[in-house]
Parts: structure tokens; C-alpha cells; sequence
């Protein structure tokens, strides 16, 4: 069972990429250039330099500084505009505007998007955002995919209650390790997810493993923040409170995760945040209602994770932008030209 997930798991990768090898090599982008629609919003997460390991279940959000530099240049080649994802809804609006777009996110608030990423933006001048998660900027949430994946990486067991009482989890092969992680991902999305990481974070301080830790030693404190914000490229958006996942909240919890974390980190950098981006972004995290609540809450612009490039006419609903995952397992210049191209996104709908 685990040996067949993890196998899927890898030929799922292996699909996609086979896609973007066969869309790069068509050249399929110069026969359907509308498929590319006014270009590009890109969602990253960790920019840092790689780190081999056998065992890293969330190796998808992590990109070398190489590979962004590769993809910014890939970007401006083909002819993109770098700007500010909250300028997107006026300069697309605007008829005598006939230029394309690419706008660069980076979401959670990583340290590493201080030390690697920005000094890339910096060299090609590109303006970019980061989406604060405020409590992992507070320190008072932890971060429940690292936690996870330090408790299945932990050794060769771990003891962990799914909601049957306490089991021991093999963890002792790789497949075990992952199949361990799914089984924690799988736990939060389906029980109250306050309570699952809580759960997690009781259960990897039984193994010695400091859920607190991790988050400081992965997120910008506020003084790093405030620091980065001198840098006139930035831009701070919103991405809640405590990274749950939206559309299993009640309308009370949903209007409060977005108006605490505007003003969180509108007090944290001293600029409001213009743009929001929504915890996961997959369609069982953002609906109509967390659309229709940050244009509510006064966004012009709010991203999911759902691929697609802009349209070619004006946003209709700015509130529920689509971005491109520039991710840790495609990091080539020729699939950033096969996503560009928009094409991978019309094979797919
Ligand atoms: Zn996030």
C-alpha cells in the first residue's frame, strides 16, 4: 500500500513533467500564442539552496536561487513585463495597455526569500510579494507540514493518536516515511484543523521535536520584516492568521483571519497589504465565499494555487486569481518557457 502510493506519487511527477518536455519541444506555444493569454502571476515558497535528502515531503516548495534567476530571465526574454501583482487589475483594465504581464509571490514568509530571493529580484529590479502568515510571524502558530515531516523523518516509529487512540507509526523505509506523512496531511484536512496541529505539536514534543523551533527558524520575525521593507521591490500581502484552510471555517473565523492579518502586517511593515493570498489555494481551500470575502475586505487582487495564466480580457473576478507553481521538481528554464506558454493549462481543463 505505502510502495504503491509513494510510486504514484513519483509517476504523477513524472506525467507532468513528460508534459512539459513534450510541450517545450512542440514548440506548441508559437501555433496558440492566445493560449498565453496577458501573461503570468508565479507562486513560490522556500528560494535556498538545495539540501539532498531522501525524505523530503515537501521538496515541491522549495527552488534554488539559480533556477528563480533562470526563471525571471526566461520570463523577461519572452518578452513579460515585471510588475507589482497589485497593479495587475488596473493595467489589465486599461485599454491602451497592450503589454504582457508576470508578477512574482512568494508565500508564507520564509527567511530564505530575504536571504536568496531578494537579492535576485534586486540584480533584474523585479518587484515582488510576500504573503505573511502573521501568526508564524508571532510565533504563535506552528507549521504543520514541518512538523509532520520531521515527525515521520524522525526515526524508525513515532506514536501518533489518528483519533482511535495511540498507534505506533513505522516510519523505518522511505516509503514508510512518506506514506506517514499522507496518512498527518490527510488528518488535517479532515478533522478541525486547530485541533490536528495541535495534536501534531503534542506528539513531536513526545519525540523530542520542537514545533516552535522550526517556525524560527524558518519564518522572518518581525524585525526581519520590518528590515526587508526598506527594499523599494517588495511588497507585503496577507495570507491569514494560522495558514488554515479557509473554506472549513465559519464566516466569523474567515472575516477574522483576513482583517487580523491585514492589520498584523499593516502594524508589522507600516504599508497595508494590497493583495491576499488564500492558505493552499486548491479548490477545496477557496470557493466563492473567500472569494467574495476579500473583495469585501477591500482587496483589489487575491491569488489561489490554481494554475492558469491571466486572461486576455479584464479580471473578472480579481479576487480569485489564478497563479503558475514554479516548484521544486520542474526546475528548468524550458518548462518555465512550456508554462508560459499557457498551453499546459488548456491540456489540462
Ligand atoms: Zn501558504
Amino acid at each position: 500500500m505505502s510502495a504503491l502510493q509513494s510510486a504514484k506519487r513519483v509517476l504523477k511527477y513524472q506525467i507532468i513533467r513528460v508534459g512539459l518536455e513534450a510541450v517545450a519541444l512542440s514548440r506548441l506555444g508559437r501555433l496558440m500564442p492566445a493560449a498565453a493569454g496577458r501573461g503570468v502571476v508565479f507562486t513560490l515558497h522556500h528560494v535556498r539552496p538545495e539540501t539532498p535528502s531522501r525524505f523530503d515531503p515537501n521538496a515541491i516548495l522549495a527552488v534554488t536561487p539559480a533556477f528563480l534567476e533562470q526563471a525571471i530571465g526566461v520570463a523577461l526574454t519572452h518578452g513579460l513585463t515585471a510588475v507589482h501583482l497589485h497593479d495587475l487589475p488596473a493595467l489589465l483594465a486599461d485599454p491602451a495597455e497592450t503589454r504582457k504581464f508576470v508578477a512574482f509571490t512568494l508565500d508564507d514568509g520564509y527567511r530564505n526569500n530575504a536571504e536568496f530571493a531578494a537579492p535576485v529580484f534586486r540584480k533584474f529590479g523585479v518587484p515582488y510579494t510576500i504573503f505573511v502568515t502573521s501568526g508564524f510571524t508571532a510565533r504563535i502558530r506552528t507549521i504543520w507540514w514541518e512538523t509532520a515531516a520531521a515527525l515521520a523523518g524522525n526515526g524508525r516509529s513515532f506514536r501518533f493518536d489518528f483519533g482511535a487512540g495511540a498507534e505506533v507509526v513505522t516510519t523505518a523505509t522511505v516509503a514508510e516515511r512518506f506514506a506517514a506523512f499522507e496518512r498527518l496531511a490527510r488528518l488535517v484536512q479532515s478533522i478541525d484543523e486547530d485541533e490536528a496541529v495541535r495534536r501534531l505539536d503534542r506528539a513531536a514534543a513526545a519525540h523530542g521535536i520542537d514545533a516552535d523551533a522550526i517556525v524560527a527558524d524558518l519564518v522572518m520575525a518581525e524585525d526581519e520584516l520590518r528590515a526587508l521593507a526598506a527594499d523599494p521591490l517588495v511588497h507585503f500581502g496577507a495570507h491569514t492568521v494560522t495558514h488554515v484552510n479557509l473554506k472549513r471555517v465559519t464566516a466569523a473565523r474567515l472575516e477574522e483571519e483576513i482583517a487580523d492579518s491585514t492589520r498584523a502586517v499593516e502594524a508589522m511593515v507600516g504599508r497595508r497589504p494590497r493583495s491576499f493570498s488564500y492558505p493552499y489555494g486548491w479548490s477545496s481551500a477557496v470557493g466563492d465565499r473567500e472569494i467574495a470575502a476579500t473583495a469585501s475586505a477591500g482587496f483589489a487582487v487575491a491569488v489561489t494555487t490554481q494554475p492558469g495564466v491571466l486572461p486576455l480580457g479584464p479580471l473578472e473576478r480579481p479576487t480569485g486569481l489564478h497563479r503558475v507553481s514554479l516548484n521544486g521538481y520542474y526546475q528548468k528554464p524550458r518548462y518555465v518557457e512550456a508554462l508560459i506558454s499557457g498551453i499546459p493549462f488548456r491540456l489540462m481543463a
